[in-house]
């Protein structure tokens, strides 16, 4: 595996400072928005968000919930964004709920467009996005999340729970791969 590897983007250090400062930021608007009896939701979207979802659920003391979402966004070899569906259950009951999706990048961001549309239509409480990384490309507007943990260019990356053929989630550093690996 270590030789498939290019380059390092973000080493696990700067990665873990980073989900802090993520995680302190939502914990400080929770703390701002919401109240004791207020139910808190998290939804990750699998399976590229789970190692950043828990870590960064470690910053967050407050009484809350996981519901996951599973979203067949490209086909395993390419990041070219297909038609997109949901696989499998979307989570239940969320009126009135304070819910944060959670996933790994924002690309064409038709994952988190799909998903929030659904996420409204229960008619939560509140809606904020979460994403580790955002892709910045040229000439295409810059596209929104709540809260953003890295801005990087337009390059495939895998590691820390991002994958290539489901391979490489558990590389603790986020890296780009050599061409042989692709
Ligand atoms: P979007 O729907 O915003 O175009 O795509 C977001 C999804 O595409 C992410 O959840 C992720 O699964 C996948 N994706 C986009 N770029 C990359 C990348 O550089 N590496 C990996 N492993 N997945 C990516
Ligand atoms: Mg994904």
């Amino acid at each position: 595996m270590q030789h498939d590897i290019e380059r390092v983007l973000y080493h696990r250090d700067e990665i873990a400072e980073r989900v802090r400062s993520v995680g302190e930021r939502i914990a400080k608007d929770l703390e701002a928005s919401s109240s004791l009896s207020d139910e808190i939701i998290l939804v990750p979207i699998l399976t590229g968000a789970i190692v950043f979802l828990a870590d960064l659920i470690r910053y967050l003391p407050h009484k809350l919930r996981i519901g996951v979402l599973s979203v067949r966004s490209y086909d395993g070899r390419t990041t070219e964004s297909k038609d997109i569906a949901l696989r499998g259950d979307i989570p239940q009951n969320l009126q009135g709920k304070h819910v944060i999706v959670v996933d790994d990048i924002l690309d064409t961001g038709k994952t988190l467009n799909l998903v929030s549309t659904i996420i409204r239509e229960q008619n939560p409480a509140s809606l904020r996005t979460c994403v580790l990384m955002r892709k910045i490309v040229e000439d295409r507007p810059l596209l929104a999340a709540d809260y953003i943990g890295f801005d990087i260019p337009n390059e495939f990356v895998v590691g820390y729970g991002l994958d290539y053929d489901d391979y490489y989630r558990n590389l603790p550093d986020i890296v780009t791969l050599r061409p042989e690996a692709l």
